[in-house]
């Protein structure tokens, strides 16, 4: 067993996918989570033991408060002890906000940013126990800048900085430190939709020229998870290539 645990919540595909393995390289034992896709995470932890690497599976909706104190509990029962947290899970819907639902509004609340509070809360108990964490969350450049056609997303999203800015200033002084990578078009399963009229456009505003790799935001997100990075807090950090708007 590796000395240092990490949950990484939404990891059986896209971004969480590729930083779950890239934790697992750098020595952590890795929870991996998923909602409902059971076979493509034993798929991610297939690869992670067959590089060396160690973790589990875990199921939890981390949209609901039970299922997000499952994940936590099961990654302490099995390995003692939970170091990093990366509240990465998240949905995305667009729709004009004159026409987004009720429903639609709470779903995209509850799952981008109430996961990050019910995950944060319940592993904060053993951190603070232990003097030493790392909270590492994925907001999104559109938290910062707005989009249209994404106002409950982007609403969600702003509220992940405002919850981590908070975090680090309540627990900075036990060893803890909470941060945000903020990452800007990313190819996953999340941008697969866009059409190639909005992917043109969306280029056009890109330094680098190019969307962004799960693993280009999962480089950063394993900095912020090492001991290196422990003067780093309440900070966010925006892995965009360069974008100029959006
Ligand atoms: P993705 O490919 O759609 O993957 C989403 C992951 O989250 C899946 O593993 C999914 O599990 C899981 N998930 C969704 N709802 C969940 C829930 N309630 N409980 C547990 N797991 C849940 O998305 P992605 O592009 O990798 O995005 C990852 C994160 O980065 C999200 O927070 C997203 O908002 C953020 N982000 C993405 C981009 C981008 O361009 N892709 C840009 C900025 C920010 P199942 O497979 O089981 O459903």
């Amino acid at each position: 067993m590796n000395e240092q645990t990490a949950i990484v919540t939404g990891s059986s595909r896209g971004i969480g996918k590729a930083i779950a393995l890239q934790l697992a390289r750098d020595g952590f034992n890795v929870v991996i989570n998923y909602r409902q896709n059971r076979e493509q995470a034993d798929h991610v932890l297939e690869e992670m033991q067959a590089a060396g690497g160690q973790g589990i599976v875990v199921g939890a909706d981390v949209s609901n408060s039970e299922d997000a104190q499952h994940l936590i509990d099961t990654a302490v029962q099995t390995y003692g002890r939970v170091d990093v947290l990366v509240n990465n899970a998240g949905i995305n819907k667009d729709q004009l906000m004159l026409r987004i639902s009720d429903e639609e509004w709470h779903q995209l609340i509850h799952t981008n940013l109430d996961s990050a509070f019910y995950c944060s809360r319940a592993v904060l108990r053993h951190m603070m126990k232990k003097r030493y964490g790392r909270i590492i969350t994925i907001s999104s450049v559109v938290g910062i800048n707005g989009n249209a056609g994404q106002a409950h997303y982007a609403a969600a999203k702003s509220g992940l900085l405002g919850f981590t800015f908070s975090l680090a200033q309540e627990y900075g002084n036990r060893g803890i430190t909470a941060n945000v990578v903020a990452p800007g078009f990313i190819q996953s399963d999340m941008t697969a939709a866009l059409s190639p009229e909005q992917s043109a456009k969306i280029l056009k505003s890109i330094a680098a020229d190019r969307l962004g790799t799960p693993e280009d935001v999962a480089a950063t997100v394993a900095f912020l998870a090492s001991p290196q990075a422990g003067y780093i807090n309440g900070q966010v950090i925006r892995i965009d290539g360069g974008m100029s708007s959006i």
